[in-house]
């Protein structure tokens, strides 16, 4: 089976209704009375349209569906560690559709906490999520099309990961990113996806990348088949993407496209090859980057300072330096010009320039490279 419908109109509401229409609707998995929790993608405080947040109409037209069904909408949201989430759901409109509406809005940062066993997880054996998510009946899953620095895409899948609140989230990087999403999906498993790519992102996502004008929708009941769409639309090799192997390892989903029942658009037609993240990490030659599982908000900081430095000529100083992130880097020895970028890396501090926070601030990790560029350019 494994139904998935893409849905191109220009008209928000019409691709919504119409790509349910085509996958069944949503009262297949939706009855009268449910607590539905309608879960966008509010990573930071980032406008409707910048491709980085799940544009505000797109929830707003799911929340009327959901009212009309007669059961009971909540949107929540717990952006990513470093952010403050209630100023996050502000900028992005989802206050005003909660009001609009007069439906719940919760902030999972303040919601009340709860341990959840990970049943079967691989990486993981519980979590702490919150009261609001334990508590719906139904997950809508309504993520943004996004690249990412460390998981090459995030969609329905790494969606997920915002139902932690706070700094919980780093647990699932600290087990093994990849994995620990497959498990928490394993959990939390999304009813439905509607995959808002009106506006997504390529390049330096799932932040700093480029808005990429898509006008798409794309709706499944499977967060691994959504998310395989997706990812063949983004001009990407779904079985390249390690999470989405192993989310569909633990059966959440279809990859191969072959086996899905396509409705609507073909992927042909709407197919877009998006600016891999990676790519940019080649473009800085002479740095070496020893990633060892970092988060995304400390990766694209880092980054998108290098493209800075990069760009204003003033990375020829950082020549032969080691930039270090994540929790589980490894030390190499033989490297001498060291940066140890975020607290995870404190632990390496004596040998190099250390940048501290979690993540470290974009201006402090400006300051902290020019200051390596005039302590290390005269290091052999
Ligand atoms: S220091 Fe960076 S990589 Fe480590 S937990 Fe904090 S944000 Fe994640």
């Amino acid at each position: 089976m494994h139904p998935v419908a893409i849905s191109r109109s220009g008209n928000i509401e019409q691709d919504i209704t119409k790509a349910l229409d085509e996958i069944g609707g949503l009262e297949t998995v939706i009855s009268k009375g449910d607590i539905v929790l309608c879960k966008p993608n509010v990573q930071g405080s980032f406008s409707p349209g910048s491709g980085i947040i799940t544009d505000a109409k797109v929830v707003h037209v799911i929340v009327k569906m959901v009212k009309k069904l007669g059961a009971i909408p909540v949107i929540g949201e717990s952006s990513v560690h470093g952010r403050v989430t209630e100023e996050c759901l502000h900028a992005s409109g989802m206050y005003e559709v909660a009001k609009k509406e007069s439906v719940k809005i919760v902030d999972f940062d303040k919601d009340e906490v709860v341990r959840v066993p990970i049943t079967k997880g691989t990486v993981l054996k519980e979590v702490r999520t919150v009261k609001t998510v334990v508590e719906s009946d139904v997950i809508i899953d309504i993520p943004v099309m996004k690249t990412h620095v460390a998981t090459g895409v995030t969609l329905a899948l790494k969606n997920m990961k915002g139902v932690l609140p706070r700094r919980e989230k780093a647990k699932v990087h600290f087990a093994g990113l990849e994995e620990g999403i497959a498990d928490l999906n394993a959990t939390f498993t999304p009813d439905i996806v509607i995959a808002d790519g009106i506006v997504g992102l390529e390049g330096l996502g799932p932040s700093r990348g480029t808005p990429v004008e898509m006008g798409l929708i794309v709706a499944g009941f499977e967060p691994v088949t959504v998310d395989s769409v997706c990812t063949e639309i983004m001009g990407m090799d779904p079985n390249e993407i390690k999470h989405l192997e192993y989310a569909y390892s633990k059966g959440l989903g279809e990859i191969d496209i072959d086996n899905m029942e396509l409705y609507g658009a073909p992927i042909d037609t709407v197919k877009r090859t998006f600016k891999e993240p990676w790519l940019q990490l080649k473009e800085f030659k002479g740095i070496e980057l020893i990633n060892g599982n970092a988060c995304s908000g400390c990766l694209t900081e880092l980054l998108r300072n290098l493209e800075y430095a990069k760009i204003d000529g003033r990375l020829d100083d950082l020549k032969n330096s080691t930039f270090y992130i994540g929790p589980d880097v490894q030390f190499n020895e033989k490297c001498k010009k060291n940066v140890l970028v975020g607290n995870c890396c404190k632990k390496l501090a004596e040998f190099g320039i250390f940048i501290e926070g979690c993540p470290p601030p974009g201006y402090v990790i400006r300051e902290k490279i020019d200051e390596a560029r005039r302590v290390l350019k005269t290091k052999s």
